[in-house]
């Protein structure tokens, strides 16, 4: 797409996870140089303001599509090591597994939503007794998983050793990913994208109102890259992404828990007559004694026009809180340090993510990440920074998220 000597104006729109690390692989690229080119990051409100800032970060050599995964799991060990991942943004191996559990535990400190004659007693686990040891090791839970309630667990199965599974902070990563962007030349602008301007069949230039206020403002532009997550669609119609509402909640716990991620199924009680109801949170422990949650989505509310407009509900906040709670003393004991929401963005007709070039020239997509936008974002952007500066995508073969089979 470009040659060497040719002058660049790239125009990145959205700075979630996927346009930050763009910025950042646009401006670490041989080809880049800050006195002829220029890359403007747009970001309508903050940068990592919405699923990027609050996803759970599960980084895995399992996860899909399985055309960039490899690529994108060996970028982010990558990172981490050049930039001491580890301390700057919590980046580590970890063990993953599936857990089926019976929710027995007690609500003790805050209000529950679940009704209280809907609970079992408080079960006092004599805290890793012989017998819940053995109860553990029946199930095949790890030595090292001492985190579930011994009495709750029905079964256990690993989905990944620390040699396939890693995380990172979400935010942590996607912040620092902006900032080293920046440190390299690009321009971080605050505004929102309200029209790709075309001239030919070629992108010209971007029209965004400014957040501070004021007039509508334009970037020329002879290269768009559309990263603005679930509202991509509300600066591109054409392009079929969906949004998904999910919560999520941060625990500090008790005590330090071991380095698992947990795929749940739980079943709580609810009364004599009636069945239990299962339910699936998914439970990550982090690094600085944090443990991250998060329950299903809904569609109740739709895509606010901004990140900072988004609603949390706060009894599905409540709920995530008293599922995890009814399966580990530690997180029981805890205390809750936030509680979220955000939406995800999906490709309407499954599929996806969508990366590469559109039919328009000079404009370029990354979207539809689904549940492993943070797993897939560097392999997404290095692709990306290749179609820009090399003219193809050279480290992937990515013919089957191709844009252009999409819209
Ligand atoms: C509860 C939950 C848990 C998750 N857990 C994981 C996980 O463990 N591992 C994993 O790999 N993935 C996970 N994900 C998925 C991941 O969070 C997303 O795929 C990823 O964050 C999407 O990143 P994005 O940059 O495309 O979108 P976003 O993070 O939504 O960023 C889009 C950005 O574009 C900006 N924007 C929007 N409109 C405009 C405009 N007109 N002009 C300028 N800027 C604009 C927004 O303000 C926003 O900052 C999870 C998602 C959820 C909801």
């Amino acid at each position: 797409m470009a040659t060497e000597h040719q002058k660049r104006n790239i125009v990145i729109i959205g700075g979630g996870i996927i346009g930050s690390t763009t910025a950042y692989f646009l401006s670490h690229h041989p080809s880049f140089n800050k006195e002829r080119n220029s890359i403007t990051l747009l970001e309508a409100t903050k940068i990592a303001g919405g699923a990027s800032g609050k996803a759970g970060g599960l980084l895995a050599l399992w996860a899909y599509p399985s055309c960039i995964v490899p690529l994108s799991y060996k970028l982010h060990q990558e990172l981490a090591e050049k930039y001491g991942g580890a301390d700057r943004w919590g980046y580590r191996a970890v063990h993953c597994g599936q857990i089926d559990m019976y929710g027995i535990l007690h609500k003790n400190k805050a209000p529950s939503s679940i009704d209280n004659k809907d609970k079992l007693d408080s079960v006092s686990l004599q805290k890793r007794s012989e017998k819940a040891l053995g109860l553990l090791r029946a199930a095949g839970v790890p030595k090292e998983l001492d985190w579930v309630a011994a009495e709750g667990i029905r079964a256990y199965d690993e989905m990944g050793t620390p040699s396939t599974t890693a995380q990172v902070h979400p935010y942590q990563f996607t912040t620092s990913m902006a900032s080293l962007a920046e440190d390299q030349g690009v321009k971080i602008i605050y505004g929102s994208a309200t029209n790709i301007d075309q001239d030919a069949g070629a992108v010209k230039s971007v029209t965004y109102k400014p957040k501070n206020g004021g007039e509508e403002k334009t970037l020329d532009a002879d290269t768009v890259i559309l990263t603005a997550g679930p509202w991509t669609k509300t600066v591109w119609p054409a392009a079929p992404i969906s949004a998904m509402r999910a919560h999520s909640v941060t625990i500090r716990p008790s005590c330090p828990v071991s380095a698992y991620c947990l795929f749940t199924s739980i079943d709580l009680p609810r009364g004599n007559s009636r069945k239990s109801k299962t339910v699936t949170p998914e439970i990550y422990a982090r690094p600085n004694n944090e443990v991250y949650a998060c329950g299903e989505g809904d569609t109740i509310i739709p895509l606010p026009t901004s990140s900072d407009l988004v609603e949390v509900d706060e009894s599905r906040c409540q709920d995530i809180v008293d599922e995890v709670t009814s399966i580990s003393e530690e997180l029981r004991d805890g205390e809750v340090t936030a509680k979220q929401a955000c939406y995800l963005p999906n490709v309407s007709r499954g599929g996806g993510p969508m990366i590469g070039a559109t039919k328009v020239r000079g404009l370029l997509m990354g979207a539809g990440h689904t549940c492993w936008g943070i797993q897939n974002a560097p392999g997404t952007a290095k692709c990306l920074a290749e179609l820009v500066w090399d003219g193809k995508v050279k480290s992937a073969n990515l013919s089957s998220l191709d844009p252009k089979k999409f819209m």
